[in-house]
């Protein structure tokens, strides 16, 4: 019997386990339709008792444990999805961050606030002449945390191996496509053989698993994706695709123009069978579906009939059509010293300023608390749910923020 991927009951702001989407919502092409929203709800004030101690609670009740370090807004790519041609005004040095002061604020986030993991981005984290210094940095006071980047691989071949050897766990790729001339068009840049040396560089340095980060954009790259699940498979990579999200600083970003997670699906079933997987999702916004050969026959919960291993794993994160705003766990820290509670929050809380007027690690703490209380329920808006028209319009572009 044929299985399929996208049947079942939309589950918005559910926990990442739950959600697929309805045949309703397919054929709107995975967006929810405005009849189904809610209204906004009101957010509860901060309570006293939770200034002094205690974790990064927003009034939803969710916990960030999971910490996002951007370390520089600059890049060496401009993806036509990310940032404009010509780049972005970038901040002064002075504005940024200091390894040490970014390696203190990792340390409150863990000592006092309950980070558990942390993540470095940017723009281009692998542009920052001392990364290596701030990840032995933390890594030294803090051993037990995992430690991972994103990256879009640049030069990665020539430093993996010191970012391993500094305490660096885990890393992601950004590779949207195989085909030089298409990484030209969507990067403005013709650097593919250095991203496929830097994704070769990690591995080699014993990186495990390569994960590979791919944005689709219609009429660019989206055919292609069975090309880049075939190359990601055949080297051992775990490959994620990311729905686009109204995150690109030429505000280009259309509902029409989005590769929704079902037509992702549908792109990768015409090379592959997409089953049912076994691995737990927990609180990863990437849901994983088993590759199969096409021709499996599964079974009615997704599995192949004659018992075959798939040849791999392929994840889907729906941002934007399937979102998974409820069970967030991210903290955001800017490459200037300001929290965001959400990629898509118009406001932030300044730490670069106090820091260096001298304030205490509990100081710290109770600011980045703060922040974090009025964390939005779903995409930057106080809403139960969203029509892709009410997304709230992020005060930063993604590159400025940390992916
Ligand atoms: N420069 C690094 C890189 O590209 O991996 C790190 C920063 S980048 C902003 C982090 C991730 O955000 C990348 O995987 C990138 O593909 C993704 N990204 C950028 N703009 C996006 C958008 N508008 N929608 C969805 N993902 C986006
Ligand atoms: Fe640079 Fe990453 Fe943005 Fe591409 S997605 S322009 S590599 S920051």
């Amino acid at each position: 019997m044929a299985y399929t991927p996208s049947s079942g009951t939309s589950q918005l702001i559910a926990g990442p386990t739950l959600r697929t989407l309805s045949s309703a919502e397919d054929n709107m092409g995975g967006f929810i339709a405005p009849e189904n929203q809610s209204k906004p709800q009101k957010q509860a004030p901060f309570p006293v008792k939770l200034k002094n101690s205690g974790p990064l609670l927003d009034n939803s009740g969710r916990i960030a444990t999971d910490l996002r370090i951007s370390l520089t807004d600059k890049c060496n790519l401009r993806c036509i999805y990310c940032m404009p041609a010509e780049g972005l005004q970038w901040l002064p040095k002075d504005n940024l961050l200091s390894a040490e002061e970014i390696i203190r604020l990792a340390d409150v986030a863990i000592s006092e606030l309950g980070v558990e993991e942390i993540r470095f981005t940017g723009g281009e984290p692998l542009v920052r002449a001392d990364l290596v210094d701030i990840i032995a940095g933390i890594h030294a006071l803090h051993p037990e945390v995992p430690l991972a980047m994103t990256t879009n691989g640049i030069g990665l071949e020539k430093r993996a191996q010191a970012l391993v050897d500094a305490g660096m766990t885990r890393i992601n790729v950004s590779l949207d496509t195989i085909c030089p001339e298409t990484f030209a068009k969507l990067t403005r840049r013709d650097k593919l053989a250095s991203v496929l040396r830097g994704v070769e560089g990690a591995a080699a340095a014993g990186l495990s698993p390569v994960k590979i980060n791919a944005v689709l954009m219609p009429g660019v790259n989206d055919t292609q994706a069975p090309e880049l699940l075939d190359w990601a498979l055949q080297g051992g990579y775990q490959l994620r695709f990311i729905e686009q999200m109204p995150l690109d600083a030429d505000n280009n970003w259309t509902r029409e123009g989005t590769i929704t997670a079902a037509q992702i699906r549908a792109l990768l079933s015409e090379r592959f069978v997409l089953g049912a997987t076994s691995i737990e999702r927990g609180d990863s916004p990437a849901q994983l579906w088993e590759v199969y050969p096409l021709g499996t026959e599964l079974d009615a919960d997704g599995f192949p009939v004659d018992g075959r291993e798939s040849l791999g794993q392929v994840g889907i994160i729906a941002s934007v059509t399937e979102p998974f705003c409820g069970a967030c766990t991210r903290t955001r820290l800017t490459a200037d010293g300001k929290i965001r509670s959400c990629l898509f929050s118009q406001t932030e809380t300044d730490l670069m300023e106090l820091i260096r007027s001298g304030a205490s690690d509990e100081e710290l703490a109770l600011r980045w608390r703060e922040g974090m209380w009025f964390k939005p329920r779903a995409h930057g808006k106080n809403s139960d749910s969203f029509t892709i028209e009410e997304f709230a319009k992020a005060s930063r572009s993604m590159s400025a923020i940390g992916g």
